[in-house]
């Protein structure tokens, strides 16, 4: 069986900036090398454990941060987009054992360094089964689809705090503290690579993991403003509720992910012309 870590880059230990995570900024190479050590380390650790299969996917912006060659040679990596999944690419394959995730970080509107929801361009708010959800608990209400329980979170202390909420035991590392959504008290990389490993490896020996299943599947959306939402309209499975509101429910929790990506994509295709 295989683990797969789904990987972003904003709950990284040392990233407070989302210019950090942008491909043309000079700060980046360094940031994604971060990434990719937390990333890896994460991986050791399935291997310590005795695991001989570790899919890695890049979750964040353009999906092609983490650098393959410094990854451990057993390691096969999802990179690039767009990857039907998104930063759940892997989990389709169904061979996954569990899943755990790396660099993590809050729910839009919270006090999460660099917190938002899937896309701080365009969404505003995201709930699934009426509850307000993160990225973790998103992904994580995929995976139950398939039964697949999530084992290890690793990211800033307002993450693991809402992750509790539905996980009150996951095995986890915190990376840092926000001091501000732009700040952080970071801990050392070196520390939080060293636990990520060592926690990663007791959570499987100790077969850890929890399937999070949402209360329902339907999404309730809200956007950033109004005309982020004309394109959806298009499509068939969204109803629209509000001037930047809508519902989509399908009664499959992968459609409704796919379609929410779908809208999402939408969104930024609008014309002003
Ligand atoms: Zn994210």
């Amino acid at each position: 069986m295989t683990y797969l870590f789904s990987v972003d880059i904003e709950g990284i230990s040392g990233v407070v900036s989302a210019k950090q995570g942008a491909m043309d900024s000079k700060e980046y190479d360094r940031a994604r090398d971060l990434m990719t050590k937390e990333a890896n380390e994460a991986a050791l650790g399935a291997f310590d454990a005795g695991e001989e299969k570790v899919y890695v996917t890049d979750g964040h912006g353009k999906m092609r941060n983490i650098v393959l060659e410094d990854l451990d040679e057993r390691v096969e990596l999802f990179s690039g987009r767009p990857k039907l999944l998104s930063q759940m690419e892997g989990l389709n394959e169904k061979e996954i054992e569990a899943v755990g995730y790396i660099g993590y970080h809050s729910s839009a509107h919270s006090r999460g360094t660099l917190s938002h929801t899937y896309s701080g361009a365009v969404v505003d708010d995201l709930k699934i089964g009426g509850k307000k959800v993160s990225e973790f608990a998103m992904n994580s209400y995929l995976a139950s689809k398939y039964d697949v329980p999530i084992f290890f979170l690793a990211g800033d202390t307002e993450i693991i705090r809402e992750a509790k909420e539905l996980y009150p035991d996951i095995p986890h590392v915190v990376t840092k503290t926000p001091t501000g959504r732009y700040s952080a008290k970071c801990r050392h990389p070196k520390v939080v690579r060293k636990e990520i490993r060592e926690t990663v490896t007791e959570a499987i020996k100790k077969k850890k993991g929890k399937v999070i299943k949402p209360e329902s599947s339907t999404f309730h959306v809200r956007f950033k403003d109004a005309g982020k939402l004309d394109n959806c309209e298009l499509l068939p499975s969204i109803e629209r509720t509000g001037s930047k509101e809508f519902i989509i429910d399908t009664g499959d929790i992968e459609t409704n992910y796919k379609v929410f990506r779908a809208c999402t994509m939408l969104a930024t295709i609008v014309s002003q012309s």
